[in-house]
């Protein structure tokens, strides 16, 4: 974490915009991926999801033999911790790598990241899932071994390249496109609150125009988009709609996250990931239940609360507590999760009132409350 971080509001802190050095989208890349690649290191370490490593290994593989550049494929053990990160550090030096690619879901690219920011190597990320905003953020998220949130670790710098392969991204399953509508949804709401309490944005400045601009491109890309993009991806296709949500969800959702800050829906969804029942539910299916949360915090329109509601209906995003898979609403837990959500190291601070637990708490409640009277 810089300096910065310790500074409080209303100190003469800056506005930033960071991002990163290189977005690619397009078709089929995977087979050409040493031609992206060898600009940044002629000897690269791949960090793969368990269910691509064989095929970036053979495919990806060749194009490194055929340019006579050097490649090692390691499967990701499923977790982000400090334990994984290091494992993944001895690896990479072994193999004298100059350059580490990440391939797979947001624990994977996070990983990958970390990993090359210890080693101080360049970094590709390559999401196989258009599910949350980590490909192009400078952060990683650390869990325990046993998936808690344990901290954020704020990089230097973003990625040096973030490659959207639309053919990969559209024939995942459609459970992780849809969550990564619903943690793009969230980008803007959470970037006008940070804007107004004029809050930390994720490089620990104030939030900037850009950042909370492309937060609300993103947040209208997905209404004119989402919905068709969904069908196309049902099956396994990609069109102009899926591309311009894979921008949006991508590129548009971290870059807009980083630069105009998170809030309310992100602290309750870490404060969520103490529910053990819970663990399984994607990333972005928590924080579009926290987004329904912070738009109760602040009493927010009813037109823009049933648009939102909408869109997660729409993509068939999960709406209540019970969609999410939790089978018994237990008080102490999200007293819990509500302590957890307003801890001085989270972003409820950006929301531009004073939220204490018990808000959260009472948020949570009518938030799921208001959404069982939306549910079919
Ligand atoms: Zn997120």
């Amino acid at each position: 974490m810089t300096d910065t971080a310790i500074l409080k509001k209303g100190t003469k802190l800056a506005k930033s915009v960071t991002s990163p050095k290189k977005f690619i989208v397009g078709k089929g890349i995977l087979s050409n991926i040493s031609s992206y690649i060898s600009p940044f290191g002629d000897n690269a370490y791949f960090i793969c999801d368990e269910f691509i490593v064989d095929q970036a290994a053979k495919v990806g593989g060749a194009s490194f033999n055929a340019s006579g550049k050097t490649a090692t494929f390691e499967k990701f053990n499923y977790e982000c911790s400090q334990n994984e990160i290091d494992r993944n550090r001895k690896l990479a030096r072994l193999a004298g790598a100059n350059v580490i690619v990440g391939i797979g879901g947001g624990k994977t690219l996070d990983t990958a990241k970390a990993t090359a920011y210890y080693e101080k190597l360049p970094v590709v990320i390559y999401p196989t899932i258009a599910s949350t905003d980590a490909p192009c953020t400078s952060i990683t998220v650390v869990y325990t071994d046993e998936g808690q949130f344990d901290q954020y670790l704020y990089l230097p710098s973003n990625p040096d390249m973030v490659i959207a392969d639309t053919d990969i991204l559209a024939s995942a399953p459609k459970r992780f496109f849809a969550a990564g509508i619903g943690d793009g949804l969230t980008t803007y709401f959470e970037a006008r609150a940070c804007y107004r309490s004029n809050g930390l944005n994720l490089a620990n400045l104030r939030p900037s125009l850009i950042g909370v601009g492309l937060a609300k491109q993103c947040y209208e890309t997905i209404l004119r988009n989402a919905i068709p993009a969904m069908h196309a991806v049902e099956k396994k296709l990609s069109t102009t709609a899926v591309e311009a949500v894979i921008e949006a969800t991508i590129y548009l959702s971290g870059v807009g996250a980083e630069s105009g800050g998170l809030a309310a829906a992100h602290a309750i969804h870490n404060g969520m990931t103490a529910v053990p029942s819970l663990h399984r539910v994607q990333h972005g299916e928590k924080v579009t239940f926290g987004l329904l949360a912070q738009l109760v915090l602040e009493n927010a329109p009813q037109e823009e609360l049933e648009e939102v509601i909408n869109i997660i209906k729409a993509v068939g995003l999960p709406l209540t507590l019970q969609d999410l898979g939790l089978t018994e609403f237990v008080d102490e837990e999200w007293r819990n999760v509500a302590e957890l959500s307003c801890s001085v190291n989270d972003t409820m601070g950006n929301m531009p009132f004073e939220v204490t637990p018990d808000d959260v708490f009472n948020a949570i409640v009518t938030a799921d409350a208001i959404a069982q009277t939306y549910h079919d």
